[in-house]
């Protein structure tokens, strides 16, 4: 057949999506795609997030001693260092609050869908896009889609039978009620994770007693978790490379702490050895009753349950109503 005579099959347009990305999530892992999307030059992007506000682990996360375990000067954007914070290891308030700085500072507000949960997507192969729906039943289309949902954002209730009997009240730290006051109370916890490690000091002098329910122990460090006093926040903000230096110094510390001490434990055997001495020599300078200390020590390596930081947590178990 001629080119004279190629006859044309017409081509139906592919849909057009309604945005080039959406991403899903306004924890910091949405706040980052987003912010980087808008440097790359890409400006058609839309951040949807179930909840009301934006934060995710900082936005709900609101209970007594919540904090970092690593520290502020790593914990934080690279590109977007903020001088400001009161502690080393910042209060989960001052996290929240960096959320809201980098969402206003980059100019995300207008891009970001508050109450809008995803619930579903298919990729539409034929029109190179994908079909997101919202719990509300709206499809989005989208080009591309980055999923920033969280892993820690459905609070687990613990599974114990007759739990829900209980006739005091009930808390979850990632759901605190503020209208509940513990002062003189007798306060129960369940749980010896990380969270716990931040609680139960947190709350141990307002109770009248307290209660820790430990199945596993924790493996605890001590926290260099030192206030940082206004002028050398002056020196933040004013000489350039000041942050970032202690930014260098403190991820090498997380990094020693959570990539080597529990990654690559196999093969650096004596780095976690030392890692343990550290951590049983600081229980055994805060809990000098040795019963009460092998309540406490782990019977398992450093790192096969996540480990904390804390100057306080096990002191607090010497105090005669804990
Ligand atoms: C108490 C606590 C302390 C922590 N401390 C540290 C620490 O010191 N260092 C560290 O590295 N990590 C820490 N973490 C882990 C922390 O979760 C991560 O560091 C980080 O905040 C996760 O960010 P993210 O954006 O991935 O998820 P999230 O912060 O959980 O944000 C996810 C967001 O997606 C939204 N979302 C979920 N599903 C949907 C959906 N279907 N549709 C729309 N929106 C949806 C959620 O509402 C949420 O706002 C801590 C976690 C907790 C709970």
């Amino acid at each position: 057949m001629t080119a004279a005579t190629t006859r044309r099959t017409a081509v139906p347009p592919l849909a057009v999506p309604d945005h080039e990305v959406l991403v899903i999530g306004a924890g910091f892992g949405g706040i980052g795609a987003a912010i980087k999307l808008k440097q790359a030059g890409i400006r058609d992007f839309l951040v949807v997030e179930q909840a009301g506000d934006i934060g995710g682990t900082w936005r709900d996360n609101t209970y007594p001693g919540v904090a970092v375990d690593v520290s502020s000067f790593t914990y934080s954007f690279s590109f977007e260092m903020n001088p400001e914070w009161s502690r080393a290891y910042a209060p989960g308030t001052e996290l929240k609050a960096y959320a809201d700085h980098c969402v206003d500072k980059y100019g995300l507000r207008p891009h970001i869908r508050l109450n809008t949960r995803m619930v579903s997507g298919e990729f539409d192969p034929v029109n190179h896009l994908w079909r997101g729906t919202t719990a509300d039943g709206e499809m989005i289309t989208s080009r591309y889609v980055v999923g920033a949902p969280g892993m820690l954002t459905q609070p687990k209730p613990p599974d114990i039978p007759g739990v829900a009997d209980f006739a005091g009240p009930t808390l979850h730290t990632a759901r605190w009620d503020h209208g509940i006051a513990l002062d003189g109370k007798r306060v129960a916890v369940i749980g010896t994770g990380a969270t716990s490690v931040q609680l139960v000091p947190a709350i141990a002098d307002r109770v009248s007693s307290l209660a820790v329910y430990q199945r596993t122990p924790i493996w605890v460090a001590p926290k260099p978790d030192l206030e940082i006093p206004a002028p050398m926040r002056v020196l933040f903000r004013t000489v350039p490379g000041a942050q970032k230096s202690l930014r260098a110094a403190t991820t090498a510390l997380t990094e020693t702490f959570m990539t080597l001490g529990i990654v690559h434990n196999r093969q650096l055997p004596l780095l976690v050895k030392g890692i343990e001495a550290l951590c049983t020599a600081h229980l055994r300078r805060q809990v000098p009753d040795p019963e009460l200390r092998a309540k406490l020590t782990p019977r398992y390596g450093f790192g096969c349950k996540r480990p904390s930081f804390s100057n306080e947590y096990f002191r607090t178990f010497t105090r005669p109503h804990v």
